[in-house]
């Protein structure tokens, strides 16, 4: 079995094939500028060269077309004809109060995703249009939808409700879903497995801290708690989002500033996190070459980032009344060693959570990072998103 897996933005398509059986990617690549002046794809299969192609790609149906034949390709393919191809996973940002799993699409399926434009405007038009254009190139191919909001949809009334008049949520859906779905849902089960945990009573904490952060609890693999909300703004400081933060904030920035709504939020969301604390990037390794540099800011940046993941910590640890594993993951989490430690360190103590400063620098694969006395298990383990939505895939046209 072969599953190819897309992820589309609203001009770009990236790209996996997996072999099912191993679990290899066997070739994987990007389109980009889809609809802009200088697209071009990039197909890269291991142990060979790059395949670079600058051509023009009006649309999302000719990126999908060029993405099959760099795959069928005599040279650089790496299967022989389409029909080797089982199925294609499509990542999917939102699928709203209605879809709690991970679907075969349908006119129904299709109807939802169009249906959530406004709860996902940048992302969820442009996952449609790749499953659109992947029924045209490849029609009777199965296209399953794998949703970043699923991971919350178990959460309990108490977690996913906000404190407001509930004809809101009745009306418009507005609740805490949570994003990143994907990537918790298959750290928290892989610390399950690696770490020989309950399947069923496992209490695990996922710490995704990349550009993007999110924090999540779960029981058994199941979510119970998760730190984005209605959008992915809430929760943790990331790269460039605030976080949580008092919505008084937007009507003083509207006031004072003398901007709108959607300007106020376009602050939150791409102006601020440790970008805009320290005016230096969003890069976590410029604000951390900043701070050893002497650079005030970037250093309470970083310490406030550290600080609020820890708060987070904290909070699921009581919501779940205890907690058996931490996993650190994405980008911050799987390269950043001293965060890990400077985290578990200083405010992780009173659960008698120790780090292992040989065992914490591991790099690529997963370890557990705790000393055999710790009494939680600290774990960094890679998320590979793209190999959750084969997998999903798989067992969805396997029945
Ligand atoms: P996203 O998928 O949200 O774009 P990633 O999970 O790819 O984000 O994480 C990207 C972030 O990881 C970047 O800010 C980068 O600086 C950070 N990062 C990568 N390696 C390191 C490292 N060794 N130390 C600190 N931060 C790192």
């Amino acid at each position: 079995m072969k599953i190819l897996v897309i992820n589309c933005g609203s001009s770009s398509l990236k790209y996996q094939l997996i072999d099912m059986d191993t679990e290899a990617v066997l070739a994987k690549g990007l389109c980009e500028r889809i609809g802009i002046a200088g697209s071009k794809l990039t197909h890269k299969v291991p142990g060979i060269e790059d395949f670079e192609l600058e051509t023009p790609m009006e649309n999302h149906d000719v990126a999908v077309k060029l993405v099959f034949d760099a795959l069928t390709d005599k040279d650089h393919g790496v299967v022989s004809s389409v029909d080797e191809i089982n199925a294609i996973g499509h990542r999917v940002l939102h699928g709203g109060k209605e879809i709690t799993q991970s679907t075969v699409v349908d006119q129904h399926v299709k109807d939802v995703i169009r249906s959530c434009f406004d709860l996902g405007p940048l992302h969820n038009p442009a996952n449609l249009t790749g499953i659109e254009a992947c029924e045209k190139i490849v029609p009777g191919k199965p296209n399953v939808a794998v949703f970043d909001t699923t991971f919350g949809m178990s959460l309990p009334e108490k977690a996913f409700y906000y404190a407001i008049p509930t004809e809101y949520y009745e009306k418009y859906g507005i609740r805490r879903y949570g994003f990143h779905g994907t990537s918790h849902t298959f750290v928290s089960g892989e610390t399950i497995k690696f770490g020989h945990l309950d399947p069923e009573k496992a209490k695990v904490i996922v710490c995704h801290l990349g550009n993007g952060a999110s924090i999540s609890a779960s029981i058994g693999g199941k979510g119970v708690d998760t730190s984005m909300g209605l959008t992915p703004l809430e929760g943790l400081i990331m790269g460039t989002r605030s976080g949580d933060i008092d919505p008084a904030v937007v009507q003083f920035l509207c006031n004072h500033e003398h901007i709108t709504v959607d300007e106020a939020l376009n602050v939150l969301n791409k102006k601020s996190g440790v970008l805009g604390m320290s005016g230096v990037s969003s890069d976590f390794r410029d604000v951390e070459k900043a701070a050893k540099e002497g650079n005030h800011m970037a250093a309470v940046a970083l310490d406030a980032f550290r600080y609020r993941v820890a708060k987070y910590i904290g909070a699921y640890v009581a919501a779940m009344n205890g907690v058996d594993a931490i996993t650190f993951t994405a980008g911050v989490g799987e390269n950043d060693a001293y965060t890990r430690a400077f985290i578990v360190e200083n405010y992780l103590g009173y659960l008698g959570a120790k780090i292992d400063p040989e065992r914490n620098k591991v790099r690529g694969k997963a370890a557990l990072i705790s000393t055999d006395d710790s009494k939680v298990k600290i774990f960094m383990i890679p998320t590979n998103e793209e190999l959750a939505i084969a997998r999903d895939t798989l067992r969805l046209v396997q029945g």
